[in-house]
């Protein structure tokens, strides 16, 4: 079959199944488009966010394309979904609390306070918090912001910290939930690269927003690209049912810390009757492991705090607001959205317990897990950001970790040996490629796919555009966002090559800052090249803006102590956080530090020190070796 006639057979073949999405869900359902516009007083100016260097941050008419009927290339589902995303502005919610929605991949909640704004969760840039809180104030009135309160650790929801409070020294109070600052810094520093890269797959940075590109996130429309930010909070809140008034307004806090995130909070404002579910609740299933990875979440914990939400505070509410998507309004509405929202993470939870119990693995369970009766007509709990597959899956891995102990799997080969023997096995490229064109036929795309990458990981560049039509049609029929954006972006970089895109990706040096020392150099240690550490023994006094660390390099590991060597150290170094942070991101050396204040006993091997560790590039291939 000629590539032209495969391209039309697969076209057909899409636009079949999300025909069928369409016949099946009650798409035409208008009651959240109501919810979603509601209260609507303003919007951002014309022509989006500026960020640095002349690009923009944020501009959703990106989006306008969406009010176009769905293309054959989109599932009906998601589409209904981005365009509820895309509504974009200033809501009045109730009187005294708005929501700037779509300014931002999350939401910036804005409460009057006696004084002067109370801001919950100020977006992921500095750009585009400043942006909205700059329509508020011009919509609302001047005032001064009296506090901040940021509901969890997820960049989204703090990153634009200086926009709205741009001198840390005089910042108003910041209230997190306990453990913030454990978990803020160490998600994204550690792992960071790699969860970084992976993010660009999740959120389609690369991609065009078009009927062909990314149209939504799931949560949101996708992070903004301008500059995240941080200043350190100033005032914890540690348990359920801890009352606080904060600028005269009354808050009722409930802890949900190992749920969406290890550090989380929601909140009531009794005098308003508004529960904010913070990303406890959204407007979908959310993920119990995202796409980008992270440590795998808690589904029975996340279940049991909707639940103690729904006791606590369903009677004292009659609007939910989340810090995604659009509100809940009435309070028999809340009560019943809670409760589904609380079941589809238990039902997900059980179900593959159950299954996992009965003897099935992984790829079994996610393949039988059957969407609940119910989720049929149930919007707000179906997989626009988690699946049901991919929560299954998660869940699995909570439980048992990645082995589903088939011994097979114990050790499996890397991909491009894999491939390699997998086409040979097969009769050599040419063959397999031919079993591969007749399973995109068939429109088996999977099989098709697992075909096509053994073939590029053997380093069969050929196989390269029909593995990127697979993964094309595979996105356009996903009812996730984020799953979309992952098949979407394979295939272009399969296709065109990666192409990296400024101000995408790196760390945010305002929070690499407020790392511990110790763990400052945790992250650091990992950077630690085993060939080029060989046969090296280094004990190093390090004085890092005062605190005193021992760093060991020896047996090809790298150890850091919090305390001075016990014995004299080879060398020693005396600086501040900024200027190893900055020697790290590779903006400056070690002799730029020395001439700036930094102090070296012996600068030759504290440089060899240095070049010990690897620079991490953030722009490695993922869907080719
Ligand atoms: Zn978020």
């Amino acid at each position: 079959m000629s590539d032209r006639d495969m391209s039309a057979r697969l076209r057909a073949a899409t636009k079949a199944a999300n025909e069928a999405v369409a016949e099946r869900l009650p798409i035409e359902d208008h009651s959240a488009f109501e919810a979603a516009t509601r209260g609507k007083i303003a919007e951002l100016p014309e022509g989006g966010v500026a960020a640095p260097g002349g690009r923009t941050a944020w501009n959703i008419s990106d989006y306008d394309f969406l009010q176009q009927e769905c293309p054959e290339t989109a599932n009906p589902s998601l589409w209904r979904m981005a365009r509820l995303n895309a509504i974009s502005g200033l809501f009045e919610v109730c009187d005294g609390v708005w929501q700037a929605r779509a300014c931002d991949y999350a939401n910036m909640t804005i409460i009057r306070g006696e004084t002067g704004w109370i801001l919950v969760d100020p977006l992921m840039t500095r750009q585009t918090s400043a942006a909205a809180l700059h329509m508020v104030n011009d919509t609302l009135g001047d005032r001064p912001i009296s506090a901040i309160l940021v509901t969890h650790t997820h960049p989204d929801h703090f990153g634009g910290l200086r926009g709205v409070a741009p001198d840390p020294d005089s910042a108003p109070p910041i209230y997190a939930p306990e453990g913030f600052m454990d978990y803020a810094a160490s998600e994204g520093i550690l792992g960071g690269n790699h969860m970084m890269r992976r993010a660009t797959y999740q959120f389609g940075l690369t991609l065009p927003t078009s009927p062909e590109g990314t149209i939504d996130g799931g949560i949101g429309k996708s992070p903004a690209k301008g500059e995240r930010t941080f200043v350190p909070p100033s005032d914890y809140i540690t348990y359920t049912g801890e009352e606080r008034v904060i600028d005269g307004v009354r808050f009722v806090f409930q802890m949900a810390s190992g749920t969406e995130a290890p550090a989380e909070f929601t909140f009531l404002l009794p005098d308003h009757r508004v529960l904010c579910m913070a990303e406890v609740c959204t407007q979908t299933m959310h993920n119990l492991l995202p796409p980008r990875g992270a440590e795998a979440r808690d589904a029975r914990l996340w279940a049991r705090t909707i639940d103690e939400a729904l006791v606590m505070f369903g009677d004292q509410a009659d609007i939910l607001i989340n810090c995604h998507n659009w509100p809940v309004f009435g309070q028999e509405d809340l009560k019943l959205f809670l409760a589904e929202q609380r079941d589809i993470y238990k039902y997900t939870h059980d179900q593959t317990l159950r299954l996992a119990n009965l003897g099935h693995t992984p790829n079994e369970i996610a393949q039988m897990l059957k969407e609940p009766a119910w989720l049929s007509t149930k919007f707000h709990a179906r997989g626009y950001y988690g699946s049901l597959s991919f929560n299954a899956r998660a869940i699995y891995q909570f439980y048992f970790g990645f082995y589903d102990g088939n011994p097979v799997n114990m050790n499996p080969l890397p991909p491009s040996e894999l491939g390699t023997h997998i086409v040979a096995a097969i009769g050599g490229p040419e063959r397999t490629l031919e079993i591969a064109r007749d399973a995109l036929e068939q429109d088996q795309l999977q099989w098709a796919a697992t075909l096509l990458s053994h073939l590029v990981f053997a380093g069969h560049d050929g196989a390269k555009p029909d593995l990127a039509l697979a993964y094309r049609h595979m996105g356009y029929r996903m009812e996730s966002g984020i799953m979309r954006n992952c098949y979407l972006m394979a295939a272009r970089e399969l296709e065109e090559g990666i192409t990296p895109l400024p101000m995408v990706g790196g760390r945010n040096a305002d929070l690499a800052q407020t790392l511990p020392a110790l763990d400052w150099c945790d992250a650091y240690a990992l950077r630690l090249n085993p060939d080029r550490a060989q046969d090296v023994r280094l004990t190093l006094a390090l004085i890092v803006d005062g605190t005193d660390l021992t760093v060991f390099v020896d047996r090809q590991t790298e150890f850091a102590r919090q305390a001075a060597p016990a014995t004299p150290p080879d060398a020693s170094l005396t600086i501040a956080q900024t200027q190893l942070e900055a020697i790290v991101s590779g903006t400056s050396t070690l002799d730029d530090a020395l001439a700036e204040g930094a102090e070296a006993s012996d600068p030759a091997i504290i440089q060899h020190w240095l070049d010990m560790h690897d620079a991490f590039a953030f722009w490695f291939p993922i869907a080719s070796p």
